[in-house]
């Protein structure tokens, strides 16, 4: 007999959302996650679009979600996930800990990790005034200026959060029109501690030992470099789903999203994919809980009558 009805991997609002459905639905879970809960959500200051929560953090979300999928029976444990092998009628989860769980189906809530720029001085200064997430390190650089480079969702939401904390944010994009929605857009063009900086990108990180001191940006048209002192640089240039893991088991695009539809079954019975792993046109928090409701409802049919 298998350790688990289902095991959850990764505890982002996919997972999260799967542990309460699965919970409710007496479903013996176990919620596998190598970082905190939350996932991406979690390191993401002010959250405005998902209903019926104004405004609040990430990670407080994150919290609130956790709390009421624990509420109702699932069990979060911390560790990452190294491989998925179908064995008869279970699956064995190899754990990074050493540890293999037996579970009848799988939902792999893996998420995304950010994307690199792919510049000189990236690596070597990642820590020392390269990050990846503006919560954990803006406040580091209190009243001093900082650039930010991208122009989607995340780069202009991030440029916000750290007008509260930084003198001035230059906020570099390889285009002159922005990928993020609008009304951010509208915030970020309008506030007096942003400075646009667009169709530039970065050519490459400088500093010394003791971190980052300037950035080289080119315009993408004709023109000279232009150095831009900052000892701190945010980077939101996308990005890309945490799936190596699972080798050749599950069907993956070209970029390493899972391609399930909208019901999330994998080409695997037993195991489904949800939330922003999954290939899908709108990654939000709002369709990644979607995906998770989903997940558990088609499982527990599977579970029934082995339907897929
Ligand atoms: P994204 O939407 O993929 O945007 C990435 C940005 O980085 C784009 O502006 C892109 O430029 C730029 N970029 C990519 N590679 C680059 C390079 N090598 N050099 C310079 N610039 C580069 O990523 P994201 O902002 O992280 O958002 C990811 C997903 O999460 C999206 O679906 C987004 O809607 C969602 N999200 C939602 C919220 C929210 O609802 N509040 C917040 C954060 C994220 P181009 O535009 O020229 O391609």
């Amino acid at each position: 007999m298998a350790d688990h009805d289902l095991v959850i991997i990764g505890a982002g609002p996919a997972g999260l959302t799967a542990g309460i459905y699965a919970g409710r639905s007496r479903l013996s879970t176990l919620v596998i996650e190598m970082m905190m809960p939350g996932g991406q959500a979690a390191i993401t200051h002010l959250i405005e679009n998902y209903p019926g929560v104004s405004a609040l953090s990430g990670a407080e979300l994150a919290g609130r979600m956790q709390e009421q999928m624990e509420s109702f029976g699932a069990t979060l444990v911390s560790d990452s996930v190294s491989a998925i092998e179908p064995v008869d009628d279970h699956f064995n989860v190899v754990r990074g800990s050493g540890t293999t769980t037996t579970t009848r189906a799988v939902i792999i809530a893996s998420g995304t990790g950010y994307k690199k720029l792919g510049v000189p001085g990236e690596d070597e200064f990642t820590g020392r005034g390269v990050s990846y997430c503006a919560t954990c390190d803006g406040p580091f650089y209190r009243d001093q200026e900082v650039a930010v480079v991208g122009g989607g969702d995340s780069a202009l939401q991030e440029s916000l959060h750290l007008t509260s904390l930084v003198k001035k944010v230059y906020l570099i994009h390889r285009r002159d029109e922005f990928r993020a929605v609008p009304i951010l857009a509208e915030r970020v063009r309008a506030h007096e501690k942003i400075e646009c900086i667009c169709s530039h990108t970065v050519e490459s990180i400088e500093g010394s030992g003791a971190g980052v001191e300037r950035l080289i940006l080119k315009p993408v048209a004709e023109g000279e470099t232009r150095v831009l002192e900052v000892p701190g640089v945010f980077l939101f240039v996308g990005l890309k789903p945490r799936t190596e893991f699972l080798g050749d088991l599950i069907d993956k695009n070209e970029w390493g999203f899972i391609t399930a539809e909208e019901d999330t079954k994998t080409k695997v019975p037993g195991i489904c994919a949800a939330g922003d792993c999954r290939s899908k046109t709108f990654r939000q928090i709002a369709t990644a809980v979607g995906d998770g409701a989903t997940a558990v409802h088609v499982l527990e049919r599977y579970l029934d009558d082995g339907e897929w």
